[in-house]
């Protein structure tokens, strides 16, 4: 099945294309870059197969910082706060610079999306707090194998039989059996997400798993009273690192290898469909054929704003990866 991101998304969901730079091996083992970018909007590839162009809402070359990129998705952090539902996430391949956009790299010193909006949200609420009074909760998932894991719980003492991914009254999604922590300041935000990033990293281990092979799904759901109205808007930021969407060979991958490429391919083509037929206006929308567009529900379609990183490699060896990540191509295994 092919997306093609412009035609497929506009109006509905804004979709930016990130480039990360060559990696210093990359260069010492003299590879060389295949992507361009003649405007802010455009990006082409060399392939073997000759060159192929693609239009985004924005395309961030491999010079974008993590400051540029947060100030064009800023907007949306307001918008969580003003209470509606706000989904940001990275979808490509593994090493293509998914995490470091929603998370961070640099051992923390070149923070991405998700600290710098824990930070956000907090002044935002702060800036205002004389009208409103506010309450921000989160939750802190990861989906391996079709299975939900809570992050907030110690790995090997929770069973996904627990949760239950609902919807409230009005629509949002919230995931029954799942811890739900309260954050009063950013710092403690920031504590929670570090967190549930140690227990990803021990349950991995014990799972003997790449985190690049799970979904991480961060749920910020923020809630603010006006002091004199009484009114109260509860709106949410999900912030999504997709599991590495590159195609996994038959040949030389072990069965688990096999089984989690399966089920992300799974994943990513209901993913796709969702968002295939949320851009056809469809009226039936297949949310539920899957754990990941199920959580994602509430934040994709309808009234919730949705920013979709494709994030992407400009090494000569990995042109036709990119250009399947750049056509959104979901081919079933
Ligand atoms: P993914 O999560 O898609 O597997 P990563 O975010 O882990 O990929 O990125 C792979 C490597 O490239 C990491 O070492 C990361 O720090 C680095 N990297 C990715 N994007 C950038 C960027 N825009 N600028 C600098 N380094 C980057
Ligand atoms: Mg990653």
């Amino acid at each position: 099945k092919y997306y093609n991101m412009v035609e497929d998304m506009k109006g509905k969901i804004r979709v930016y294309c990130r480039v990360r730079p060559l990696s210093k091996s990359e260069l010492g083992r003299g590879n060389f870059s295949v992507v361009k970018s003649p405007d802010d909007y455009t990006v082409i590839v060399d392939t073997s197969r000759g060159t192929k162009d693609f239009q985004y809402d924005t395309v961030f070359m491999p010079d974008s910082t993590q400051e540029k990129v947060f100030e064009d998705t800023n907007n949306l952090i307001q918008s969580a706060v003003d209470g509606y539902n706000v989904c940001i996430f990275a979808y490509g391949q593994t090493g293509s610079g998914k995490t470091f956009t929603i998370i961070g790299g640099g051992d923390g010193s070149l923070p991405g999306i998700a600290p710098r909006a824990f930070n956000r949200i907090f002044d935002l609420l702060e800036e205002n707090k004389t009208k409103f009074s506010y309450k921000v909760t989160c939750y802190m998932l990861e989906l391996y194998n079709d299975k939900l894991l809570d992050l907030f719980i110690k790995p090997g003492t929770h069973s996904d039989e627990k949760m239950d991914i609902k919807k409230d009254k009005r629509g949002m999604v919230v995931i029954s059996g799942a811890e739900i922590k309260k954050a009063t300041n950013a710092k403690e935000l920031y504590a929670l997400f570090e967190q549930g990033s140690g227990n990803r990293h021990t349950a991995s281990t014990m799972m003997n798993a790449e985190s690049s092979r799970s979904h991480l799904v961060i749920g910020i759901v923020i809630e603010t009273m006006n002091r004199v109205s009484g009114q109260i808007l509860k709106g949410k930021l999900s912030l999504v690192d997709l599991a590495g969407s590159e195609r996994v060979g038959k040949t030389g991958a072990s069965a688990q290898q096999l089984k989690e490429a399966m089920s992300i391919n799974k994943s990513l083509s209901a993913l796709g469909d969702v968002i295939s037929a949320l851009s056809s206006e469809q009226d039936f929308i297949p949310y539920r054929n899957n754990k990941l567009t199920m959580l994602m529900q509430d934040s994709l379609g309808g009234n919730a704003k949705t920013l979709m990183f494709v994030n992407i490699s400009p090494a000569d060896y990995n042109a036709d990866e990119t250009v399947v990540s750049l056509t959104l191509v979901i081919t079933s295994l």
